[in-house]
């Protein structure tokens, strides 16, 4: 089959590699209509994620076509066209059974922190991922979801990370009626994390980065302010300025690992790599929060120390909250919504890419060229 490898930072190519076969009872293997390039692919494709393998496909947003299960396997049936959460949770652990699917104990061997991922480094479990014509889904009874019928795949795929990361992060920052809620980060992610900050009360909603095209998106798709940091001279000073120097009641950070904005930083975290990716970012939410507020966080950062202001997060009291999506809890509501036509997932949809050309969608994306907010890769047999 074809599938997207990984040969090294900056290097990817589509290759042939065998089948994924059935290995355990409750697997099942996917025949792949719609997968994504994440904004978080680009942190293992810039090298900037620990132990990420060279031979191993990424890929973790997809859904697919059931080609085949395993002899446990009871919820799903060959042929239906199922949406795959990212998280490969195993639904009876200590964490699954709280809802933190994010946090699954048992698909991670690896696991002090994270559950198992697709495609997202042997630190996530080192599955291989959806950027492939076909997958193997593991705990195939437990997160991989039939798409409702009416609804298109495009807007499915776009539930098995995006929306729900999204609104996860505005679920995190504990919104209250009429609060001002910052998202640091104008990516797929952070425009779903405005879009439903509004969905939990904010009164007000600022988004904040520094791709104009970005911006101008984000206004549009979630009637929200947008600023370009470029312009200003101080994040930190202009989020002051404009909530009378109290600070915002929610800071989400949106952004992650590769933040741009700070040379201490960038040159640190990016360049000479003495801390885990440039957490400039993150500085900006603990310093522009109010008092008390609440810190969000769903950009992704490595397991390792960043250099991040501690003392504040004491003198100020904050609450950070922090995690990945838990996508199996988080669906029902959500598949309401996008039917309900609240959330338009599929609109962040900006180029559609057959599988073959991978590595162009990978340098289009990172390099921010043609406007890109999401790349969808489409293999051969969903082109038909
Ligand atoms: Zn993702
Ligand atoms: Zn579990």
């Amino acid at each position: 089959m074809l599938a997207m490898d990984y040969r090294g930072p900056k290097r990817v190519r589509v290759t042939q590699k065998p089948m994924p076969e059935i290995k355990h009872p409750e697997d099942a293997i996917i025949r792949v209509t719609r997968s994504c390039i994440c904004g978080s692919d680009l942190h293992l494709y810039n090298g900037n994620v620990p132990d990420t393998r060279v031979g191993t496909t990424f890929g973790h947003e997809f859904v697919g076509i059931v080609e085949e299960i395993g002899s446990e396997v009871t919820k799903l049936k060959v042929g239906d066209h199922v949406l795959v959460p990212f998280n490969i949770a195993c639904g009876r652990c200590h964490f699954c059974k709280q809802g933190l699917f994010g946090n699954c104990h048992e698909s991670n061997p690896m696991a002090t922190a994270v559950g198992g991922i697709f495609g997202y480094s042997h630190t996530a479990g080192g599955f291989n991922g959806g950027q492939a014509e076909y997958v193997r889904v593991p705990y195939a009874n437990v997160s991989p979801t039939v798409i409702p019928e009416g609804m298109h795949i495009e807007d499915a795929v776009m539930l098995t990370d995006v929306v729900p990361t999204g609104y996860q992060a505005a679920e995190m920052g504990g919104i209250q009626p009429g609060d001002t809620v910052v998202v640091f980060g104008a990516g797929p992610v952070g425009i779903m994390a405005a879009k439903c900050s509004w969905l939990f009360g904010a009164g007000r909603v600022i988004i904040i980065d520094h791709v104009e095209y970005r911006l101008e998106f984000a206004r549009n798709y979630a009637q929200c302010e947008a600023y370009n940091f470029r312009e200003m001279e101080d994040p930190v000073v202009f989020i002051k300025k404009t909530t009378d120097w109290m600070g915002a009641d929610v800071v989400i950070d949106a952004v992650g690992a590769e933040a741009a904005g700070n040379t201490m930083q960038t040159i640190t975290g990016r360049k000479t790599l003495l801390q885990a990716g440039s957490a400039t970012a993150l500085h900006w939410a603990i310093n522009s929060v109010k008092k008390g507020g609440i810190v969000s966080i769903v950009g992704v950062y490595g397991p390792t120390d960043n250099l991040v202001p501690i003392g504040n997060v004491l003198n100020k009291g904050l609450t950070i909250r922090a995690n990945q999506a838990s996508v199996k809890r988080l669906l029902p509501r959500l598949i309401e919504h996008v039917q309900n036509g609240i959330i338009n997932p599929k609109a962040l949809i900006t180029h559609r890419i057959p599988l073959e050309e991978v590595a162009d969608g990978y340098r289009l994306f990172s390099a921010k060229l043609d406007n890109c907010i999401k790349p969808v890769l489409i293999p051969p047999s969903a082109r038909m």
